[in-house]
């Protein structure tokens, strides 16, 4: 498939992975947004928050278990914000669901 998370999940692509296991990958983004900048992913591909639905909600609900754990493995320590872009007036650049976690400073008050 040609999907660059999906190559990233099968080892075809090289990432900074900040965390594993059996379901998600999260990994530092290549431009980074925020001085912490993490991408967290499901390892099945899902293309974006508009897919999911009661029967695959559970990977949502493992991310953010997850999301914690990976803030610390990624050294944030004072807060940090999540965001998935979804569909086209959300820029989604990528179409494969991932959660953006971005910290390490002071971010804007303005999400937009
Ligand atoms: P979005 O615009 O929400 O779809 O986010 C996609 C993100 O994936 C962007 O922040 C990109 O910088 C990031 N990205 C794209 N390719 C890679 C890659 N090979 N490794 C790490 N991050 C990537
Ligand atoms: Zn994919």
């Amino acid at each position: 498939m040609d999907c660059i998370f999906c190559m990233i999940v099968d080892g075809k692509i090289p990432s900074s992975k900040v965390y594993e296991d059996e379901s998600i990958l999260a990994f530092k983004d290549i431009n980074p947004q925020a001085p912490i900048h993490v991408v967290v992913i499901p390892k099945e591909h899902i293309a974006s928050l508009d897919e999911i639905n009661a029967s695959n909600s559970d990977i949502a609900a493992k991310i953010f278990a997850a999301i914690p754990e990976i803030a610390k493995k990624a050294e944030i320590t004072n807060g940090y914000r999540v965001i998935s872009n979804c569909g086209p007036d959300a820029c989604q650049s990528v179409k494969h669901l991932h959660f953006h976690i971005l910290g390490g400073a002071q971010l804007s008050e303005r999400m937009t």
